[in-house]
């Protein structure tokens, strides 16, 4: 069957089929709106991002299945850094004429399988013909007490930087890609199906630890330079302390060492939180039960600035703070 064939209602009702729905009172696919109540005394986080053939991503090293996983994930990924429950997402879709329909579907399955791994349920969207590349738009919807929603600013001078996970895989993955250079397959996974870092985020939300928190996407530097504007202050990275994994390592062993990928890469979907250095044992323990490293890369400071030092003590010249879209 041809996506021509199924026609926009037909697809709709593919889509629908994937996917569990909210139960009355709630409502989710088939009404001109959804209707979804929040836990009482809660608030909703909601987020958008789109993703756009070409510049997100490209179709010829990126399987559907992980390609509908990944633009959710990057969605959740939103929520963990709020501390938020994840709830509702919708969907909107701009799809190219005679785009394979198996493709669509394949990527709806791998998008159904996060959305219930995080239990957040697929309430509605829009569909609608691309004159370029495949658009996919998501909107996600959580929920958490307001007390605890955990924001960009908020980091007081003193406090620890913290990062979870490596830094530096996704961005060697996608040169790897790019360049048909044979790399560790799991740096190339780290690339295509980003494990959005729900469990940790709500944990850190809920224990009260966190001062400020963001989800690095553009590279540690840039996105540490979002919560430092935000709160007053600046920061000083130690890069000696940046968690890498061993198969970025093992990639870097016979080169000089590509910080750049490290702390500007991007797409590294880990959270970088603050927190007062008297909450240090309640972190570790904390991210030991959520089965995710986290680690003390650096210092808030008054300075207004992020600064790296290199391990020689010098400082890091960053080529660059973030994707540039514009
Ligand atoms: P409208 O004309 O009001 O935009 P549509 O005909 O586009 O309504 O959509 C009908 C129903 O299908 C709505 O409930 C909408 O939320 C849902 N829907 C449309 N496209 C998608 C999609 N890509 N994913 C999930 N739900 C969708
Ligand atoms: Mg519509």
């Amino acid at each position: 069957m041809k996506l021509s064939d199924l026609g926009e209602f037909g697809l709709i009702g593919r889509i629908e089929g994937r996917f569990p729905q909210p139960v009355s009172p709630e409502l989710g696919i088939g009404d001109d709106g959804a209707i979804l109540s929040p836990s009482p005394g809660k608030q909703l986080v909601v987020s958008t991002d789109l993703l756009a053939e070409g510049v997100h991503f490209d179709r010829s090293f990126c399987p559907p299945r992980l390609l509908g996983r990944k633009a959710l994930a990057v969605n959740l990924s939103d929520l963990a850094a709020m501390g938020a429950i994840p709830r509702w997402f919708f969907l909107s879709l701009a799809i190219p004429q005679g785009f394979p329909l198996e493709d669509i579907e394949q990527m709806l399955d791998g998008m159904s399988a996060i959305a219930g791994e995080h239990g957040c349920l697929l309430a509605g969207g829009d569909t609608c013909s691309s004159s370029s590349g495949l658009v996919l738009s998501i909107t996600v919807m959580g929920e958490q007490f307001p007390g605890l929603i955990i924001r960009r600013a908020g980091a007081k001078t003193g406090d620890d930087v913290w990062v979870s996970g490596s830094l530096g895989d996704s961005s060697m993955g996608l040169l790897a890609l790019k360049s048909g250079e044979s790399v560790d397959p799991w740096l190339i996974n780290r690339h295509l199906d980003p494990a959005p870092r729900v469990g940790l985020g709500l944990a850190l939300a809920e224990a009260g630890l966190a001062t400020a928190m963001i989800d690095i996407s553009d590279g540690l530097l840039a996105d540490l330079g979002h919560i430092c504007r935000q709160s007053g202050c600046g920061a000083n990275v130690f890069l000696k302390d940046v968690p890498v994994s061993s198969p970025f390592l093992a990639k870097t062993a016979s080169e000089p060492f590509p910080w750049h990928l490290v702390v500007s890469g991007g797409e590294d979907y880990e959270l970088c939180f603050t927190a007062s250095p008297a909450s240090r044992g309640a972190i570790a323990e904390l991210a030991k039960k959520s089965g995710i490293q986290a680690g003390i890369v650096g210092i808030v400071t008054n300075s207004g600035q992020v600064q790296a030092q290199l391990p020689d003590g010098t400082d890091l010249k960053p080529s660059s703070s973030g994707y540039k879209h514009f």
